[in-house]
C-alpha cells in the first residue's frame, strides 16, 4: 500500500513539475541566492511602451536595450539599485527610439566591454547621440548577425544568434538579433521587434528556435509571432514588454489569442511590471515587481 502511495505522489510530483513556475516554487531554495556562480537572472525591466532587459549569469551583465527616453528615470533607478557598475555586452537591438531611447546615457555612465548592434543606421537625433556618445568614450560597435560568437556569458551558458541572416531590410525592425540563450535544460528566446518575415526567415534556415520563454516579438503587435512560429518556439511562458494604453494598441488581440490558445502563461510589464525569471539550468521561477 505504501509502495502505491508513493508512486502516485511521485507521479503527482512530476506532474506539479511540468508546470514550470509552479515546480520552482518548491525548488527554488538553489536559485534564491544568485551570487552563486550560474545561476541565471534575467530582468524584464518595465519600460512602459519599449524594451529593456538585463541578463545577469556568471558575474557578466548583458542588457538589450535601453527603453525609451521617457522612462529614463525609471531603467536608471533600476539599474543603480541592482548596484551595477559595468556592463559586459550590451545590445542595441535596431535604432527605434522605445529600444534606444537611453543608451547615450547609459553608455555616460557605465563601464562597457562590448557593445553589439545590428549593421543599419538612420537619422534620428537619437541614434546620432548614441554613436556620438560611444565615439565619445573611444569605443566603436561591434556589428551582430547570424552566427556571431561574439557573446560569451562564462561557463554552462550558450547564446546563439539567430537573424539577422540578411544584410538590407525594408523595416528597421527587421534588423533585430534574434538571440536565443541555453542555460542547463532550460532556455530563452530574445526577438526584440523582429517581425514574421524573419521568424520565417530564421525557420528557413532550420534555426532550433524551441525555448521555455519567449520575450514576445514587437511588443505584441500583429507583425509578429506568427503561429508556424510560436508552434515551433513552443514556449510555456511569454513575456511581452508594452505600455499600458499604448497608442499603437500593443499587444493584438490576435497574438494574445494566439498564446492563450497554446496555454502559454503570459507575463506583460503593463499588468505585472518588472518581471524577473530566474533559472538554475532546471527549474524557472518568475517574480513580478
Ligand atoms: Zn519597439
Amino acid at each position: 500500500m505504501k509502495k502505491i502511495f508513493s508512486y502516485f505522489l511521485s507521479i503527482a510530483i512530476i506532474f506539479t513539475c511540468i508546470t514550470l513556475t509552479s515546480c520552482s516554487k518548491s525548488a527554488d531554495s538553489s536559485i534564491d541566492n544568485l551570487t552563486e556562480t550560474s545561476a541565471l537572472r534575467i530582468h524584464y525591466i518595465d519600460v512602459g511602451q519599449g524594451d529593456a532587459i538585463l541578463i545577469q549569469v556568471n558575474h557578466k551583465n548583458f542588457l538589450i536595450d535601453s527603453g525609451p527616453s521617457d522612462s529614463q528615470s525609471k531603467i536608471l533607478g533600476y539599474l543603480k539599485n541592482l548596484h551595477i557598475n559595468k556592463f559586459d555586452y550590451i545590445l542595441a537591438t535596431h535604432p527605434h527610439e522605445d529600444h534606444i531611447g537611453n543608451m547615450t546615457a547609459i553608455i555616460k555612465k557605465y563601464d562597457i566591454t562590448t557593445f553589439l548592434a545590428p549593421k543599419v543606421t538612420t537619422n534620428t537625433s537619437t541614434f546620432k547621440n548614441m554613436l556620438l556618445a560611444l565615439k565619445n568614450k573611444n569605443m566603436h560597435i561591434n556589428a551582430i548577425k547570424a552566427g556571431s560568437k561574439v557573446i560569451n556569458l562564462g561557463e554552462n551558458i550558450t547564446v546563439e544568434v539567430l537573424s539577422p541572416n540578411n544584410s538590407s531590410y525594408e523595416e528597421l525592425n527587421n534588423y533585430s538579433p534574434m538571440i536565443k540563450l541555453t542555460y542547463g535544460s532550460r532556455s530563452f528566446l530574445f526577438v526584440g521587434d523582429a517581425q514574421k518575415e524573419v521568424e520565417q526567415e530564421v525557420l528557413s534556415k532550420n534555426y532550433d528556435v524551441k525555448a521555455d520563454v519567449l520575450k514576445v516579438g514587437h511588443h505584441g503587435s500583429s507583425t509578429s509571432t506568427s503561429n508556424e512560429f510560436l508552434k515551433k518556439v513552443n514556449p510555456s511562458i511569454a513575456v511581452i514588454s508594452v505600455g499600458a494604453n499604448n497608442s499603437y494598441k500593443h499587444p493584438n488581440k490576435s497574438v494574445i489569442d494566439r498564446l492563450k490558445e497554446s496555454s502559454i502563461k503570459i507575463y506583460r510589464t503593463d499588468n505585472d511590471g518588472n518581471i524577473i525569471i530566474d533559472c538554475d539550468g532546471k527549474n524557472i521561477k518568475v517574480t513580478t515587481k
